[in-house]
C-alpha cells in the first residue's frame, strides 16, 4: 500500500479499488491499514498469561545463570595447574554439588569433584570432564589437551540482570511461562482482551435444543466461531441468532458495536436478502469492501461500525472457517497487541489429487497433508469441497491455495499448502 489511508472514504478514492471483487492480499492489506491494537492492560498470575500478549518487557532481576557454574560432570581445576604437553596429577579437595556448593577454596595442585549445574570453587577456572580423567584413590590424573574456562556456564550468560528477557507484543506460551517462572517472577502485564461479539443472521436457523422442521437448520456458525475466538484468546459475547429483519439486525449492530472491540456476522452479506445490511451499514458506519475474489468465502464485508471493527461473514459454514482463518485471525492478533503478525506460511507440496479449478479467484480447497511413499510431502483433497460441507475442514489439516490466474490441477503437479492452525 502506498500511504497509511486515514479513512475508509480516503481509501476507497483508491484507483484500484473495487469493494465488490478485492483480491485477497489486497484485502488483507486494506484490513491491516485500519488496525491498532485495543488499548488496556491487566496484570495476571503467570498461569493465567498463557496465550495473552505480553504488554511490558519482562525483565531479567538477576543474572542468568547466577553464577559460573559446571556445564558437566567431572572437576574442576586451576587451568594453570595442568601441564601444557603431559598428564597431570590433582588432589580432589572436596566436592561440589548442584544446589551444594563446595565451601572450601582449591588450592595449588587441588581440584574439586563438580556435578553438572554446581557453582565452580573458588580458585577453579576450568571444568575437566569425568571421561578424561583417571581416578586414583583421593587423586585423579588429568591427560593434556585441555583449554582455559572449558565446560563453564559464565553467571549472566543467558540473560544479564536487567536485560529483557521476553519482549512485549510476544504471546505467552508454554516456553515463555518457563522462562518467565525461571526469572522468579510470578505476575506479567498482559493485554486485556480483544472483546468480540458476534451473531447469526438468517430465518431458516434453529438453536441447538430447539427440533428443526422442514427447511430449518441448525446454527453451526456460532459454535466454530466460538472455537476459533476462545483459542485466538478473545473475549467472545456471543449474541445468538438475528431473524433476517432490518429493524432487528440494526438494533443488532448497534447493540455489538457499543459493547465491543469486534463485531462478526454470518450470512446474508451476499447480493439479495443482503441490500438491507449493505444499506444498513453504511448508515451506521462505513464499509471498506463486500466482496473477495476468493472461494469459497466470495461474500466477506469488513468495515468499522461505532468504532468497532465489523467482520460480515458469508453465512455458509466452510466459508466461514476460511474467511476467519485468512483475514480474521491475524486481525485479531493485532488488535490484542502482539507485534510481528507475519501472514500464515505457506510451503509446496505434490498434489495428488486432480483439481477443478476455473482463473479468477483464489482458491482454498480442504487437504489432507501427508508422506507419500516416495518420501514426499504430498496432498489430497478431502471429498467434496462445498462450502456447506463441514466435514471437508473436519477431515482436513490444511489448505491448498490455488491464486487467481491457476486453473485446473493434475495429479502430480506442485501446489502451496497452508497448514490449519488452531483451526482443526
Ligand atoms: P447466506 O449468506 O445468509 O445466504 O447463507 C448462505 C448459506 O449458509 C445458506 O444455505 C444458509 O442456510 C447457510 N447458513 C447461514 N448461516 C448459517 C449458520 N449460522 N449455520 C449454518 N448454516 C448457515
Ligand atoms: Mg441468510
Amino acid at each position: 500500500m502506498t500511504a497509511q489511508p486515514k479513512s475508509i472514504r480516503e481509501l476507497s478514492c483508491a484507483d484500484d479499488y473495487d469493494p465488490n471483487s478485492m483480491p485477497v492480499d489486497k484485502a488483507r492489506e486494506f484490513i491491516r491499514a485500519f488496525l491498532q491494537p485495543v488499548g488496556g492492560t491487566e496484570r495476571v498470575a503467570i498461569r493465567a498469561a498463557l496465550g495473552r500478549v505480553l504488554a511490558e518487557d519482562v525483565i531479567s532481576p538477576f543474572n542468568v545463570p547466577a553464577h559460573d557454574n559446571s556445564a558437566m560432570d567431572g572437576y574442576a581445576v586451576r587451568f594453570d595447574d595442568l601441564e601444557a604437553d603431559g598428564g597431570t596429577t590433582l588432589k580432589v579437595a572436596g566436592t561440589a554439588f548442584a544446589g551444594k556448593q563446595f565451601s572450601g577454596r582449591a588450592g595449588a595442585g587441588e581440584c574439586v569433584r563438580i556435578m553438572t549445574g554446581a557453582v565452580v570453587p573458588e580458585g577453579t577456572d576450568t571444568i575437566v570432564m569425568q571421561e578424561h580423567v583417571t581416578v586414583e584413590g583421593d587423586r585423579v590424573r588429568i591427560g593434556a589437551g585441555h583449554r582455559r574456562g572449558q565446560n563453564l556456564r559464565r553467571a549472566g550468560e543467558d540473560l544479564a540482570a536487567g536485560q529483557a528477557a521476553v519482549l512485549k507484543g510476544k504471546v505467552v506460551r508454554p516456553a515463555e511461562l518457563g522462562l518467565i517462572a525461571s526469572l522468579g517472577i510470578g505476575e506479567v502485564t498482559v493485554h486485556r482482551r480483544v472483546r468480540v461479539a458476534f451473531f447469526s443472521t438468517g430465518d431458516e436457523l434453529v438453536s441447538i435444543g430447539t427440533v428443526a422442521a422442514e427447511g430449518q437448520i441448525y446454527d453451526s456458525n456460532r459454535y466454530t466461531l466460538h472455537g476459533m475466538l476462545t483459542r485466538l484468546g478473545c473475549e467472545v459475547i456471543d449474541m445468538g441468532v438475528v431473524r433476517d429483519d432490518p429493524a432487528l439486525l440494526e438494533q443488532a449492530f448497534k447493540d455489538a458495536s457499543a459493547m465491543a472491540d469486534v463485531v462478526i456476522s454470518s450470512g446474508g452479506v451476499s447480493v439479495g436478502e443482503a441490500d438491507f445490511i449493505k444499506d444498513l451499514l453504511n448508515k451506521l458506519g462505513e464499509v471498506l469492501f463486500w466482496k473477495i475474489a476468493m472461494k469459497p468465502g466470495r461474500p466477506l464485508a469488513y468495515g468499522k461500525i461505532a468504532g468497532a471493527h465489523f467482520f460480515g461473514l458469508p453465512g455458509n459454514p466452510v466459508s466461514v472457517m476460511v474467511t476467519f482463518y485468512q483475514f480474521v485471525t491475524d486481525a485479531l492478533r493485532i488488535l490484542q497487541g502482539e507485534t510481528g503478525v507475519a501472514p500464515i506460511p505457506t510451503f509446496k507440496a505434490l498434489c495428488a489429487s486432480k483439481l477443478k479449478k476455473a482463473p479468477g479467484r483464489t482458491e482454498f480447497q480442504r487437504a489432507v497433508l501427508y508422506r507419500s511413499d516416495d518420501g514426499r510431502l504430498a496432498v489430497r483433497v478431502t471429498g467434496d469441497q462445498g462450502s456447506g460441507i463441514l466435514r471437508s475442514m473436519s477431515d482436513a489439516n490444511c489448505f491448498i491455495i490455488l491464486p487467481t490466474d491457476q486453473g485446473n490441477v493434475e495429479p502430480g503437479a506442485e501446489v502451496e499448502v497452508q497448514l490449519m492452525d488452531g483451526l482443526v
